[in-house]
């Protein structure tokens, strides 16, 4: 799950982590009457929508009086920006925050994540911030410094050291660093997040390091040990799909192509979503219906499925071992009674219960074509997407 940067920051200032003061805003009064409570000669106006790059695409504002915050809040809020992170269709900005403005002498990078390859959690930091991380990743990778944690140890002097030492901070500055990560790593510790970044970290030009931007996003397995987190959840910048489907627990991530899928198991879902590619289409999403699915569960996959637009073929691919295949056909068969079916349908059952499965199916008279194999359900699906197309 991700949090808005106003979140973000509250979250991080809780664990004494400096970042400059600000107020969320929800309409063009709020955001003037929050620039008139901070007081400060300069003052930002920050879209807030889920994604990064911001600034870019205009929503990042530094203003210099009241009426500059009133007339670049009401362009701000309401409008669609379209960024780097957002794809083409943009995200629509309800919310604003408005933040003290701070004299930037550098920008930084620092981000901290969890590195599955030493088990670890590890800071990644760089001497370019504000900047396209993923184009110094690709152009200057030796500007980009990795330093892992033992979790046994926490955060230690030499961590510190090595660190300030990558962002050529010194004296003052690299005194500021060690209460900085400490904080970091215990905020992104005891929250359990699985990325925090903060891009820019900056040094202000009287020498104070603080977080000018941050982005965090939580484990979602382990959201239930935080409320307070959860509370934190903005439904509107989430895919209408998915939460539909985390109603009924389903793993569902809604991708770009044109085949909608029905599997069960994650690895098989895997290697449906690799051969329809090799077939020739695109996935529509990856769908993992789980183990012990029931009817009710099975057909409310099955609609979300169908009530995506950009979905012009279906594929049920089932091994039922847990999950068994009757299961599996009678979800199918009521979610199609009560939402009709608008595209071509190939389902493949193996596995427990596949005669009944099968039957169900014949029964129903729907318009179902049934494949023996993956390779064969694969290609029965792309060929009949071709054809309508
Ligand atoms: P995004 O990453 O989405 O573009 P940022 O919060 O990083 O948004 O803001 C973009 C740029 O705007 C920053 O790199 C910084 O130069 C400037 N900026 C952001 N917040 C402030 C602030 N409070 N004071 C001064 N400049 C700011
Ligand atoms: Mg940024």
């Amino acid at each position: 799950m991700n949090i808005h940067e106003y979140q973000a920051k509250a979250v991080l200032s809780e664990f004494g982590v400096p970042v400059p003061r600000g107020h969320a805003a929800f309409s063009v009064d709020d955001a003037v009457k929050a620039a008139q409570e901070l007081g400060t000669p300069v003052v930002v106006v920050k879209a807030q929508i889920h994604a990064g790059g911001r600034g870019k695409a205009g929503g990042v504002k530094v203003v210099r009086s009241l009426d500059d915050v009133r007339s670049e809040s009401k362009r701000i809020l309401g409008s669609v920006l379209v960024t780097k992170q957002t794809g083409p269709k943009g995200k629509q900005v309800n919310r604003l925050y408005i933040e003290e403005g701070s004299t930037i002498d550098r920008e930084l990078y620092l981000a901290a994540l969890i590195d599955r390859a030493t088990s670890r959690m590890s800071f990644v930091v760089s001497t370019e911030g504000g900047m396209d991380i993923e184009e110094v990743a690709h152009n200057t990778p030796d500007k980009i410094v990795t330093v892992s944690v033992d979790p046994v140890t926490g955060i230690c002097p030499h961590h510190v050291r090595r660190i300030a030492q990558a962002l050529h901070l010194t004296g003052d500055l690299q005194k500021q660093m060690s209460p900085l990560l400490t904080g970091l790593y215990k905020a992104f510790t005891e929250k359990d997040m699985s990325l925090l970044e903060i891009n820019p970290l900056i040094v202000t030009k009287d020498d104070r390091i603080i977080c000018l931007d941050a982005k965090i996003g939580f484990d979602d397995n382990a959201l239930f040990r935080h409320p307070d987190i959860m509370a934190l959840r903005d439904l509107t910048e989430e895919d209408e799909k998915e939460i539909e489907a985390s109603k009924y627990d389903l793993n569902y991530v809604a991708l770009d192509g044109t085949i909608g899928c029905m599997v069960n198991g994650a690895g098989l879902a895997m290697a449906t979503m690799d051969i329809i590619k090799l077939y020739g289409e695109e996935p529509a999403n990856f769908l993992d219906v789980g183990g012990g699915a029931t009817t009710e569960k099975v057909a409310a996959a099955f609609k979300i499925i169908t009530s995506d637009p950009k979905v012009k073929g279906i594929l049920v691919n089932i091994f039922g071992g847990i999950m068994k295949c009757d299961i599996i056909a009678e979800g199918v068969v009521a979610a199609v009674r009560d939402v009709g079916l608008r595209v071509p349908l190939v389902v493949r059952l193996e596995g427990t219960n596949v005669e009944l499965g099968k039957e169900i199916i014949a029964k129903s008279n729907l318009n179902v074509t049934s494949a023996d194999d993956l390779d064969d359900a694969a290609q029965k699906i792309v060929k009949a997407v071709k054809e309508a197309a």
